[in-house]
């Protein structure tokens, strides 16, 4: 049966929190923000139809807090809630006491997201499928003595995970038989500290994978549909930063296998919404990870290789319609790149850089995209993900979005961070991503020595930060501007 949907609260912040908004404005459905006392400004918030303050900056009591989301979206009358990525999206709790509270989830099933929200569970419901797997245990493993013998038995190196993992937590990767007590004991606290479960597996190491997912919708009437794939392999700590699609190894025909896979796996669990099944690919051969049962961070590749609002496509599909046939025939337009601008140091391991964006100005133009929600004088709070944006392009090959995501990046100017861009331009640049020959070594086999970047924007970013700053308190000293303006090579 076919349900109205009039009016939308977005349980997330940031920039997905502004991107679904933006599919409801077009859809002409009203958008209720919530905030927590962190974002009391944020460009989202100002953009929603109606805003409600849910708590205190820390998750736990705002974005995190089941019963006040649910609360006020019952006060305000709101006939659905998306979750966005990250927070509550992936909970299950969460998903069922919205239906129960009346209201749509615009997701799958509690059921879906409890299956595909452990891994081991998730290897098992596909098990009938057929779908491939990498070698490994599919039952968690507590006993140290045992878990060695089942490595040694699948062949070092092995990959020990967390079987509630995520966000490449509770991974740790072990060489050979010496190591594997302590990487093993490592592994199973950080999954308890992360996750409160220990449990843990192991998998062979897949040594030179890349990282290929197929992005399917499917209906509640039991129709699926692939979007084809999404390539990110370019990743630091098992974490994406550069997506692309189409990737630049798979045939058509391994496309199609990879697709009709990916149904099997959405099929395993009844699935419906939008969702994402990630494979690690090696020598033409790939095998299931696992499924992510919401919206993923790099969506855009696929909807500017598609033309489909994936969005849309998810509040169709949660007031119960069918899915247009038009999805059945779709064709890959051109090719699209993302980058995750982080506040992050790509000097220093990448770890974060909060403060206050001091200037911002993103770059424009036919083919590009740029997904945020921040603004020159906004802090980066330090209490969520240091994600500043996502820089997108769309061009008509691979080369050709290559060539206009460097000029993107080099028109894109924030100072008062620092930001990866200046890692991703680098990446991108680089004659193995070129190549299209690369896996998800990449950083580690060309980023070992991070100086490689000292000459580019960030060091210049972050001398006219300074100098901004010293402008602002009046208190600048003309000693300190370069004497030679070639030395502050602009980008
Ligand atoms: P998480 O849910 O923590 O993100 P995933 O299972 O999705 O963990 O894996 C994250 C990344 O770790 C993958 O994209 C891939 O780069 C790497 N990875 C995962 N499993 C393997 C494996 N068996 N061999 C090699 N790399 C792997």
């Amino acid at each position: 049966m076919k349900k109205e949907i009039k009016k939308i609260l977005v349980a997330n912040r940031g920039e997905i929190a502004l991107r679904v908004m933006k599919t409801c404005k077009n859809l002409g459905i009203n958008s209720v923000a919530i905030y927590s006392e962190a974002d009391q400004s944020a460009p989202f918030v100002k953009y929603a139809d109606e805003a409600v303050l849910v708590g205190p900056a820390p998750s736990i009591k705002s974005y995190l807090n089941q019963d006040k989301i649910i609360s006020e979206a019952l006060k305000l009358n709101v006939d659905a809630i998306h979750p966005g990525y990250g927070f509550l999206s992936e909970n299950a709790e969460f998903a069922s006491k919205v239906t129960d509270a009346g209201i749509i989830f615009i997701g799958p099933s509690p059921k879906a997201i409890e299956i595909m929200g452990d891994k081991l569970s998730a290897k098992n419901a596909v098990m009938e499928y057929d779908i491939p797997m990498v070698p490994g245990l599919n039952t968690a493993v507590t006993d140290v003595n045992e878990a060695k013998e089942s490595a040694e038995k699948i062949g070092f190196p092995i990959l020990i995970k967390a079987s509630a993992g995520g966000g490449g937590k509770g991974m740790r990767i072990v060489e050979n038989k010496d190591e594997f007590e302590d990487q093993m004991k490592r592994a199973v606290s950080e999954a308890e500290n992360a996750f409160g479960n220990g449990a843990v597996f192991i998998e062979k190491y897949i040594t030179e994978p890349r990282h290929i997912e197929i992005q399917i919708l499917a209906d509640q009437h039991g129709n699926i549909v692939h979007l084809f794939e999404r390539d990110c392999s370019i990743q630091r700590r098992h974490q994406k930063v550069i997506e692309e699609a189409p990737s630049s190894v798979l045939s058509a025909e391994m496309r199609e296998k990879m697709g009709q896979a990916a149904c099997d796996v959405a099929r395993a669990c009844d699935y419906y919404g939008a969702g994402t099944v990630e494979f690690i690919y090696e020598n033409d051969s790939f095998y299931f990870l696992e499924m992510n049962t919401r919206l993923q961070v790099e969506h855009p590749v696929t909807e500017l290789i598609s033309g489909v609002d994936l969005v849309e496509e998810q509040v169709k599909i949660a007031s119960g319609e069918v899915l247009s046939d038009y999805l059945n025939n779709l064709k890959i337009i051109g090719h699209a790149l993302e980058l995750r601008v982080y506040a992050e140091d790509p000097m220093n391991d990448f770890l974060p850089d909060i403060g206050k964006i001091l200037v911002y100005n993103k770059p424009t133009g036919e083919g590009v995209r740029v997904d945020d929600a921040i603004e020159a004088g906004m802090d980066i709070p330090i209490y969520y993900d240091p994600m500043i944006s996502k820089l997108i392009v769309h061009g008509e090959n691979r080369t050709d979005a290559i060539n206009k995501m460097i000029k993107a990046i080099d028109e894109y100017d924030i100072v008062g961070v620092k930001t990866t861009l200046s890692f991703c331009k680098y990446a991108i640049n680089h004659p193995d991503f070129r190549s299209g020959n690369f896996d998800t070594r990449f950083v580690k086999l060309n980023f070992s020595d991070p100086s490689i970047l000292q000459a580019d924007n960030e060091t210049v970013k972050a001398g006219l930060a300074a100098i901004y700053h010293l402008n602002k308190m009046d208190k600048i000293d003309q000693t300190f501007l370069p004497s030679d303006e070639s030395s502050w090579r602009k980008k």
